[in-house]
């Protein structure tokens, strides 16, 4: 354990699995205070809110607003700041998937997406923002995605989310350019969380094979493709990405994509 981040304050939205919560493990490993935020079955929620809080030492806190209602995010942003003090850090990580070809694609799919990967971090950004500048410090870090570069057929929605948060995270970074806080994105490339693993279950489903069986060919067939390092990129090795960006070393990243994705996007 450091204490790198002791006295900073950390809001993760969509932390309640996957990278989120590995974001809110690596921070309080650091010393940071935490509000996790994200949807869950409750017991399970308070379980990991209090293991965190007792590995690290730390204070850690849960806010379930839902990113789709701009009101809830501000209240989530005030009652962290209410409750932690102040927030210093904020990751948006929250994010939907939805595959579907164009032709097919929901609108309602489509609206949901932009919801949450791109409308939810610009109100929590807008909500911090006057605080960071006060104390002239600050952290705002996006998880966008490979996908923020290139794109694969059935990703339309996501792929233009990802696309859309990298230009905003280059925005903030040159409107905040002569301040102490820094935006910037990571941009992973395939992870094994709910979100790969939906997938994986599709996948067995529609080849009538045992999700051992699709793993397997998920990696064979895919991986290669995405992620020339054959094996899925762990949430620790994502978290690591977001401890630098926090460190007073990180700053001067700004409105920078940092990716750890396997060399999908150096293929
Ligand atoms: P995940 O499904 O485990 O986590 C998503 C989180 O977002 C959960 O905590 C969920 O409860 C929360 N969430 C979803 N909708 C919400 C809403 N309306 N309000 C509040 N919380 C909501 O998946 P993950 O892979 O950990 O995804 C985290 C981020 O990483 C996403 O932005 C995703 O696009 C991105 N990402 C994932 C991968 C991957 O391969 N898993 C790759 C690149 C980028």
């Amino acid at each position: 354990m450091g204490d790198m981040l002791t006295g900073r304050t950390a809001l993760i939205t969509g932390s309640t699995s996957g990278i989120g919560a590995a974001y809110a493990r690596a921070l309080a490993n650091e010393g940071a205070a935490i509000m996790l935020n994200g949807f869950g079955d409750s017991g399970e929620i308070e379980t990991l809110r209090a293991g965190i809080a007792d590995e690290y030492g730390v204070t850690v806190l849960y806010n379930g607003a839902d990113m789709t209602k701009p009101n809830e995010i501000r209240g989530m942003v005030k009652d962290a700041t209410d409750r932690l003090g102040k927030v210093d850090i904020l990751i948006n990580n929250a994010g939907l998937q939805h595959r579907d070809m164009v032709d097919d694609f929901p609108v309602e799919k489509w609206d949901a997406l932009f919801d949450v990967n791109v409308k939810a971090p610009f109100i929590a950004t807008q909500a911090v923002l006057p605080q960071m500048r006060e104390r002239d410090w600050g952290r705002i870090i996006n998880t966008a995605s490979a996908n923020a570069f290139i794109t694969s057929p059935g990703t339309s929605a996501y792929t233009a989310t990802k696309h859309a948060i990298m230009g905003f995270t280059k925005s903030v970074a040159l409107e905040t350019i002569e301040t102490g806080i820094t935006c910037n994105a990571i941009c992973p490339g395939t992870v094994r969380t709910n979100m790969s693993e939906h997938r994986i279950e599709a996948f067995a489903a529609e080849k009538g094979v045992s999700k051992e069986e699709a793993l397997d060919a998920y990696i064979d067939r895919k991986l290669p493709y995405h992620q020339p390092m054959r094996r899925f990129i762990t949430v620790e090795e994502i978290a690591a990405g977001a401890v630098y960006l926090c460190s007073d070393a990180g700053a001067a990243m700004r409105g920078a994509a940092f990716t750890i994705d396997g060399g999908w996007t150096a293929r």
